[in-house]
């Protein structure tokens, strides 16, 4: 089954054309990374998917379900009312961490199920500890971001992302803004959710862990998809760009 499918999008600010015709989909359990130099549009194909920024033509759906239709080369979303219910189908999982700095890591993880689907706190408070007890945090529930370091805070935005209980989770950098030696305890999180079938996106410059870990790897550039193929495919290409990209990043 196809958890998201993104037709044909694009997307200006101002006059600049940002994404000039991206296509994608992602199945169930699949594992899509993309990579490309910076100011490609990684990020904001993952914000128009997640819906921080309206397209300006293309389809988006998730679970066939259009959340966005291309009527007249323009996109047209379905009412807000109706796209509440899609939220709950993804996650996204910032480059900067993006908690909540003055709520302790256990009320970051509890205040969207509690507020977006109601859950009772008991229930809230009981999913979020499971959570912090997979990703190794559970004595960190009343500490507040700031007392966490970088991997630990990404970690807990991990968790909260998860605590939606997503179909699809987006990674955007997830450890750029980390240092090489709390890198790894966060890929570690990501690869056991890999191993466990979480569907994911993952927009990242690490190149090994790309290759470990993907169904398929995309190379963006210019707002446009140059490459396509699964790891073996695009470590091995005759595109020149794509080459000296990988090759920018010591494996
Ligand atoms: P990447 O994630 O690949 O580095 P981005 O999607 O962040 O690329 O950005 C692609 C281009 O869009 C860049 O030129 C960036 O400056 C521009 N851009 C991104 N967001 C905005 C915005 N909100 N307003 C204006 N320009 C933007
Ligand atoms: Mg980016």
């Amino acid at each position: 089954m196809k958890i998201l499918e993104i037709n044909h999008m694009k997307k200006s600010f101002d006059d600049l054309e940002v994404i000039k015709d991206i296509s994608l989909a992602v199945n169930e359990g699949e594992v899509l990374s993309i990579i490309g130099p910076s100011g490609s549009g990684k990020s904001t194909v993952l914000r128009c998917a997640a819906m921080l920024e309206k397209m300006d033509s293309g389809e988006l759906i998730y679970l066939g379900e259009y959340a966005a239709h291309n009527t007249e080369g323009k996109s047209t979303y379905i009412s807000k009312k109706e796209l509440r219910r899609f939220h709950k189908y993804y996650g996204l999982v910032f480059q900067n961490f993006n908690l909540f700095p003055h709520y302790t890591v256990l009320k970051n993880i509890t205040d969207a199920p509690m507020t977006v689907e109601k859950v009772s706190k008991k229930a809230a408070e009981e999913r979020a500890m499971v959570l912090l007890k997979k990703l190794g945090l559970e004595d960190k529930r009343d500490a507040y971001p700031y007392q966490l370091s970088g991997g630990q805070q990404q970690r807990v935005s991990i968790a909260r992302a998860l605590a939606l209980q997503p179909k699809i989770l987006f990674f955007d950098e997830p450890t750029s803004a980390l240092d090489p030696e709390l890198t790894g305890e966060v890929l570690k999180v990501i690869k056991e959710l890999a191993k466990e079938k979480m569907t994911m996106i993952i927009v990242t410059h690490e190149m090994q862990f790309a290759k470990e870990l993907s169904d398929r790897i995309i190379f963006m550039e210019n707002g446009r998809i140059q490459e396509e193929g699964t790891p073996e495919q695009l470590f091995s290409t005759e595109n020149t760009r794509v080459k000296d990209f990988i090759g920018k990043f010591a494996m």
